[in-house]
């Protein structure tokens, strides 16, 4: 069968119209039948395709991009994109928005930030500098304001001083949390080596003369157990070494314990008084168990010891919208440094970090002036900042906190918490599982652990307690995997020290307001069902 195709050029006539504004009636509706295709045919596609992603392997998929040559004519008209893209990508992505899909950090989000994206887009302005954007980046300054007050409740004088005042800096949007957290290493590392006599500073001079003028032979990064590796990046990028970035022991709850943190810094000047350390890291909302470690004595630490503090807060920070819940971030407003993100639980699309520093003056430390760009003086937002061109992130958090008020992402919160909670009890209540980690947040993680090996491990040997571990934790990889392939719902999977053992756990993450505890309850039931199949070919 031949297809009728018509032929596609280029040429300088059809170039210009696709950078001509839609003049007439015709060029207008053109525009928007475009975005029709793309919201109605992904929802059409979103309403058929309930599960999360179609059944086909990545071997298989590979197979089929492999072309490396650019094409020389267009290949393609827009319409014919966006139809490929619904029927023919979109089944083989992930369906991230299915309340089934409880597995990870990414998940739905309000219509509304499509919409959002698409303005900021449209307008394509660069907040690097102030003559590519103007209101956008004085936009951007008083949405950093917001959080700032939500983290640090400063007085209302303090912000009406600071929050256009161009020698002031609140923080930054970046791409991402692993950016905002290598800001604030950045900042903390400068910190620690400011320019003085005869130096002119870690920035320009690096990390060898640095330490030479500050008589330190080591410079570390305390970190909590549970830190995200993008602080092991910080520590490489920085020029410190990933294995200067040291893990503080958890307690028993998965949370940094201060007095381990306070033996952590003994030791390390018992060892060389020349050790520099550069920060504290502690998180509020972990990546794999959701734990919020005890802000408020580890601020003490810090403030005893003199030490720059930062949360990463990437996850749980939104968690202070909520009257009910924002306790549980207690001694948050005493960091130096708060890391949060966007496309967490503000739900807004990828990608969008944020940094804030308690005081407005400390990201001099990172100031940079490019003379074609932004001058001393100037109130361009790309002095202070890791990246250059950017986009106006700003505009949507800044547009979704009108649309959403803190009462709306409140509910959003509060549901995902209280949610969580119910499906612990759950957890609780079936005998072939074992809550493993407790939500503090909204994220929780179990596994599956057969009452026949419970009783076994109980008065087992030392030999006979690793294999059975084993054999759970095979179990619980082989269950996960099962239930991830066969598409329906995805719950993701981690290993954890559990009770001194190395544990292979499920992970659920509880942020779609449209999943419910019925949900959750088919979920396990896939997962006991899962497990049964197995048990039976076992025998
Ligand atoms: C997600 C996360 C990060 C990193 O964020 P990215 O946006 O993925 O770079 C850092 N810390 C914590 C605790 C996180 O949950």
């Amino acid at each position: 069968m031949v297809q009728k195709t018509t032929e596609l050029v280029a040429n300088w006539e059809t170039l210009q119209r696709i950078f001509i504004r839609p003049e007439d009636e015709a060029s207008r509706r053109a525009l928007v039948k475009y975005m029709e295709q793309i919201l109605f045919g992904l929802h059409e596609f979103l309403r058929k395709h309930v599960g999360i992603t179609r059944e086909a392997s990545l071997e298989e998929l590979s197979e089929r991009f492999k072309e490396s040559r650019i094409s020389g004519h267009p290949q393609k008209k827009l319409a014919d994109v966006i139809k490929g893209i619904i029927e023919n990508i979109a089944p083989h992505a992930v369906n991230v928005a299915s309340p089934y899909f409880i597995g990870h950090m990414t998940s739905a989000i309000p219509f509304f930030m499509v919409h959002l994206h698409t303005i900021t887009a449209a307008l394509n302005q660069n907040v690097v500098k102030i003559e590519t954007s103007k209101v956008v980046s004085i936009i951007e300054r008083q949405v950093l304001a917001k959080l700032h007050r939500l983290i640090y409740a400063n007085s209302g004088a303090f912000y009406e001083a600071h929050i256009q005042s161009p020698e002031s800096t609140f923080g930054g949007f970046l791409h991402d949390g692993t950016l905002a957290n290598l800001t604030a290493m950045w900042v903390a590392r400068n910190r620690c080596f400011k320019p003085k006599e005869g130096f002119r500073g870690i920035e320009a001079e690096g990390i060898a003369a640095a330490q030479k003028v500050y008589g330190v032979d080591r410079s570390v990064i305390l970190v909590s157990g549970l830190a995200h590796y993008s602080l092991r990046k910080a520590g490489g990028v920085l020029g410190i070494g990933n294995e200067n970035v040291i893990r503080v022991a958890s307690g028993r709850r998965n949370r940094m314990d201060p007095e381990s943190l306070e033996t952590v810094i003994r030791n390390l000047k018992a060892e060389n008084p020349r050790t520099q350390i550069l920060a504290v890291v502690a998180i509020a909302g972990a990546t794999e168990t959701g734990t919020v470690d005890p802000l408020d004595a580890i601020a003490d630490v810090c403030a005893r010891e003199t030490l720059h503090f930062h949360v990463d807060a990437a996850w749980g920070g939104p968690t202070l919208l909520s009257d009910k819940y924002r306790g549980l971030l207690k001694g948050i407003d005493r960091a130096d440094s708060v890391t949060i993100d966007g496309h967490k639980q503000f739900y807004m699309p990828m990608g969008c970090g944020m940094v804030f520093f308690r005081d407005p003056g400390i990201m001099d430390l990172i100031a940079y002036h490019a003379a074609y760009i932004n001058r001393p003086g100037s109130v361009d937002l790309g002095i202070r900042s890791l990246e250059g061109s950017r986009p106006a992130a700003s505009l949507v958090l800044g547009s979704a906190l009108e649309i959403m008020g803190t009462r709306g992402y409140a509910l959003l919160i509060e549901h995902g918490i209280e949610t969580a909670r119910a499906f612990a009890d759950e957890i609780d209540r079936r005998p072939l599982f074992e809550l493993v980690t407790p939500p503090e947040l909204n994220i929780l993680t179990y596994r599956i652990c057969p009452e026949a090996i419970r009783q076994r491990w109980a008065d087992a040997g030392a030999t006979e307690r690793a294999r059975l571990i084993r054999q759970v934790n095979d179990l619980n990889i082989a269950v996960q995997r099962i239930q991830r392939e066969t598409g329906n719902s995805f719950v993701s999977r981690t290993t954890l020290n559990h009770l001194d053992e190395k544990v292979v756990v499920l992970r659920a993450v509880i942020m779609n307001p449209m999943t419910h505890m019925g949900i959750l309850r088919e979920i396990l039931d896939e997962q006991e069902k899962i497990y049964r199949g197995l048990a039976v070919s076992d025998a």
